[in-house]
């Protein structure tokens, strides 16, 4: 028996030491406390060790002094690992410094012992056959028994209320301590009372060093993390199902039961109720694809599935399923979708994306052929001067919603711009005559404009080809461009892009990149076209632009100037122009040639330069008599700001310039408008006067402007004549100059002053 226990308690000692040992090793940061802890049982058994399996009474001796300190030390380390092991919980407080001034107490008056023998005493007895001795608690004895009782009876309190205060799934790793604290408690009461001689309580020191060891160092509150983990997926804002390996259902989170729509549904259900909502789980698994839709429209949901396999021992023990619903984020991303590739007020598609729709249709359809059709609406300024943004923004609305009405859905349709608006349509869909039909009745009615507004509507078609590469910016520019082969705005509203345009559009890109070079090198030069008086003399000339070009050889000014008037390169050809005819002017000075020359002013001019500055200092700079250069202007230079232009001219004839009106009728100018006109000559074209058959009414119109000038002291001059009859008639109705291939073309300076020297001879003769 003593044996047993010898190798029991030795196995005991060697136990402890590794606790200890591994104890001490580890990083936790309860380690030190339990080392000191494992390490604090060593002793106690240590000696019952001694005690039990020695004959000795020496030995015995040491072996109850190392049993007694050895408690003390026991009780320090119980002290010293159960604040650290329940911190946090219940007060917290240190333990008073009395305890461990008893301790010191209790181990000095033990070691007093010998001296003294207060404590305790040896007895023999036989044990096993063999010498025992047995210790006999004397008054020191019973003082160690109390303060280690008093100090226990704290250490259990200080559990208790651990195990009060914390959470209860916590409690368990208090529990588990305190009842074991409380089992050998009992144990070691039970040994000191029973006088057995063998202290069998020291295998619960074993057991207890063990169990502190782990609680404290390994042990991790599973119920704790299952009550977290279920916690959270409870909450979880996913549906979550968890399935048995058969596939049943064996769990599901609150979201899961309000997916499947009830909460009050069975577990066996929720399986084929997910299966009808989203199908076989094989087909989201393997399909790969994991987004599912339900419903559609404005009630559609999404979901995003997943599901997951726990695998154990190489054999599927379950699955689970988590579904997300993500309606709001890809409602979300559509909204912004939508923002971003439509038009604010019109809920058309923008002009990116329905380039992009565009592009997208074509490269899907690549053998289908397409227009290209660009919406304007002419004149919307006015529209929305006229009437107010309001009236305008109606307007654009309206039109939006009618190209929404009357394009099929292989269409796409965008808005381009402020007034403009972009469509792609299939050939075959296209009907011409049908939209002539509906744009020439197109009318708004609103509250702003009573009676219906007219709105003049354009369609500017390119046509694709199957194998067109082109940006779908470049065929919108064409679709553009082709508006500019229209030419009754009224009666047309649809013309196409073509060829013509194309080459138009190069070539004006050519002669404006050559306009500087083409002054400077005097390609761009004056001809001459003589102005006779009643008498048929000779009196001046008009200087009309001609290019002589290197490549393209002759070019009449009708090839370039509206290029140029439209791009303000006028600007440069007329100063040269100016220039020119001076320069001719003060040779003919010379020359004694008494004639004037009549020079062009575009429109345009006007806002480039200050017209009247530039001519004025060119008239000094050759010293010429202002008279001599005369100013032809167009009605349309009236259209803008009349009041200055009108100053203007007044200067130029301040000044001694005579001022011309040209191609007078052929505008918007009226015979009444003649009076307040401050100019000295007015030129009558007559191809402005119809054709043959009107000749009659004609005649009658010309008749009474010339009579009309007269009235008001201004000169006629008629233009255009091409025949001895006309200029006979135009000489009866009293016209004072004329000017037209009837008495010669436009031509070179020097052939002019050829012709005018032969017709003085003739003259002379
Ligand atoms: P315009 O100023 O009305 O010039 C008269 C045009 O009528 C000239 O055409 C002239 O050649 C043509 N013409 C003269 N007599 C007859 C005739 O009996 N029958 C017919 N059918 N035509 C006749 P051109 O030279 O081709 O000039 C065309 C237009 O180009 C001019 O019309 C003028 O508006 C513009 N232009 C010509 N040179 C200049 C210039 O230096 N500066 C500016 N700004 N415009 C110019
Ligand atoms: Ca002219
Ligand atoms: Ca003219």
């Amino acid at each position: 028996m003593r044996n047993i226990f010898s190798v029991i308690f030795a196995v005991l000692i060697i136990a402890l030491m590794i606790c200890t040992y591994i104890a001490r090793r580890t990083q936790k940061p309860m380690g030190r406390t339990v080392a000191l802890f494992e390490a604090a049982f060593i002793p106690p058994v240590l000696g019952n060790l001694l005690i039990i399996s020695s004959v000795s009474r020496t030995v015995s001796f040491i072996g109850c002094y190392l049993f007694f300190l050895g408690f003390d030390l026991v009780m320090f380390a119980l002290i010293n690992f159960t604040m650290k092991y329940c911190k946090g919980v219940g007060k917290g407080q240190k333990p008073p410094k009395f305890i461990y001034a008893l301790l010191v107490i209790d181990a000095v008056q033990l070691l007093l012992n010998p001296l003294f023998g207060h404590a305790f005493k040896l007895e023999r007895i036989m044990v096993d056959g063999m010498d025992y001795y047995r210790f006999i608690p004397l008054i020191g004895q019973t003082f160690h028994r109390i303060m280690d009782y008093g100090i226990f009876g704290a250490v259990l309190l200080i559990f208790i209320l651990a195990i009060k205060n914390t959470p209860r799934i916590y409690s368990e790793k208090y529990l588990i301590i305190l009842l074991s604290l409380i089992g050998e408690g009992i144990w070691q009461t039970f040994y000191i009372m029973s006088r057995t001689p063998i202290d069998t309580s020291m295998l619960g020191f074993g057991v207890l060093g063990i169990l502190f060891f782990y609680f404290s160092l390994y042990y991790r509150p599973m119920k704790l993390l299952d009550r977290m983990l279920s916690g959270l997926v409870s909450e979880i804002s996913d549906a979550v199902f968890m399935f048995d390996a058969s596939g049943s259902c064996i769990w599901a989170n609150k979201n899961g039961y309000a997916l499947v729509g009830n909460d009050t549904l069975k577990l066996d259900d929720i399986t084929d109720k997910l299966k009808a909502m989203f199908g076989d789980s094989d087909s989201y698994v393997k399909s790969g694809s994991n987004q599912r839709v339900i419903g559609s429209g404005l009630d559609a949901r999404y979901y995003t599935l997943e599901e997951r396999r726990a695998i154990d021992n190489q054999k599927l023990s379950g699955t689970y399923l988590i579904v997300r619903d993500n309606t709001e984020e890809q409602q979300r991303l559509k909204r912004e979708m939508y923002d971003a590739t439509h038009d604010l007020m019109t809920g058309l598609y923008t002009r990116e994306y329905l380039y992009q729709r565009i592009y997208e249709t074509m490269s899907a359809n690549p053998d289908t052929e397409y227009y290209i059709i660009y919406v304007d609406v002419k004149n919307f300024k006015v529209v929305n001067e006229i009437f107010g943004t309001k009236f305008g923004d109606d307007a654009i609305m309206y039109i939006a919603n009618w190209i929404r009405k009357n394009v099929t859905a292989y269409c796409c349709y965008g808005r381009l711009a402020g007034d403009t608006f972009g469509v792609c349509m299939p050939k075959s869909q296209f009907n011409a005559e049908f939209l002539e039909d509906k744009l020439s009745h197109f009318t708004i009615k609103s509250e702003l404009a009573e009676y219906g507004y007219h709105l003049l509507i354009h369609l500017g078609v390119y046509a694709t080809d199957t194998d067109d590469t082109k940006d779908i910016s470049v065929m919108f520019d064409r679709a553009h461009l082709a508006l500019s082969n229209i030419r009754d705005e009224y009666n047309t509203h649809i013309a196409y892009y073509d060829n013509e345009i194309r080459e138009k559009l190069l070539w004006n890109q050519e002669i404006s990149s050559q306009v500087y070079n083409a002054i400077s090198t005097d390609q761009l030069r004056p001809y001459l076209q003589p102005i006779a008086d009643k008498s048929g003399r000779i009196v001046g000339a008009e200087a009309l632009v001609r290019w002589i070009h290197p490549d393209k050889g002759f070019l009449s000014p009708i090839s370039f100037i509206p290029v140029f008037e439209k791009n303000g390169m006028i600007v440069e050809v007329d100063k040269h122009m100016w220039r020119c005819a001076c320069e001719i002017l003060s040779r003919w000075q010379k020359e004694n040639i008494d004639l004037f020359i009549s020079v062009n002013i575009s429109p345009k001019d006007f806002y480039f330069v200050d017209v009247v500055a530039e001519i004025k200092k060119l008239v000094e700079e050759y010293s010429l008599e202002p008279s001599k250069l005369r100013i032809e202007i167009t009605e349309t230079v009236m259209m803008n700001d009349a009041e200055n232009r009108m100053k203007l001219l007044d200067e130029f004839r301040k000044s001694g310039f005579i001022v011309e009106m040209d191609d007078f009728g052929s505008g918007y100018s009226s015979l009444n408008m003649l009076k307040d006109m401050p100019v000295d000559v007015v030129k009558i074209d007559m191809k402005f006067l119809g054709k043959t058959s009107e000749k009659q009414k004609a005649r009658t119109i010309v008749k009474n402007i010339i009579n009309l000038t007269k009235e008001l002291g201004i000169i006629s001059l008629t233009e255009g004549v091409e025949t001895q009859e006309q200029y006979e008639v135009l000489e009866q109705m009293g016209c004072n100059l004329f000017q037209g291939y009837y008495f010669a073309k436009p031509m070179p300076v020097s052939d002019f002053e050829d012709f005018y020297d032969k017709l003085a001879d003739n003259r002379t003769k």
